[in-house]
């Protein structure tokens, strides 16, 4: 994300709570720092990690904080926990929740990719609690994972190539439905 970006978002913050003590904290010294990050070793591609300095202290990846902000986009206030709004900088993503779910309203969705990768994006800007409490219900992919050489079949026997489904934990189909589960059929593109 460029500077100026940064700069106009860092001023669109209303407010960042420490949730566990429940105060407000300070955001007039609120400042980012970044690091560089490589992809992979061999990769030319370099971006950058975020992290935001409050009172002269560098936040750490797992924090207390939640920030409310506006939407540089859609001028919304969402409340997400800084390490979304953190994550949004290092992943020079301007959108926020609302953004998608606007987006999704007027754009058909045409296929299980896009309907995969619509899902993932939303789902990511949840609060970590909401992930937390979602994974409460559901399984991961990482339960999916463990339980898959135990599967010996979908549906009543009715799909046995089970190396060629994959599963989702979080599929979103249309706007206003809830996350599920889904398995996708790889074969005949299917969700
Ligand atoms: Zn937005």
């Amino acid at each position: 994300m460029n500077q100026n970006t940064i700069d106009r978002l860092l001023k669109n913050i209303i407010s960042i709570e420490d949730k566990k003590q429940k105060i407000f904290v300070d955001i007039n010294t609120i400042t980012v720092t970044k690091y560089p990050y490589k992809h992979n070793k061999n990769s030319e591609m370099k971006s950058y990690i975020y992290k935001i300095i409050l009172n002269g202290k560098e936040i750490n990846k797992k924090n207390n904080y939640r920030i409310k902000y506006q939407c540089l986009f859609c001028q919304h206030e969402s409340i997400v926990n800084l390490e979304v709004f953190t994550n949004k900088m290092s992943n020079n993503n301007k959108k926020c929740q609302i953004c998608y779910e606007l987006g999704n309203g007027t754009k058909m969705i045409k296929n299980c990719e896009e309907i995969i990768k619509n899902s993932q994006s939303i789902f990511m800007e949840l609060d970590n609690d909401m992930q937390d409490n979602y994974f409460r219900k559901y399984l991961t992919l990482e339960e999916y994972e463990h339980l898959r050489p135990h599967i010996c079949s979908f549906q009543n026997d009715k799909y046995k190539n089970i190396k060629d489904f994959e599963y989702y934990p979080y599929i979103k189909i249309y706007e206003g439905r809830e996350f599920c589960p889904k398995i996708y059929d790889m074969k005949r593109d299917v969700l």
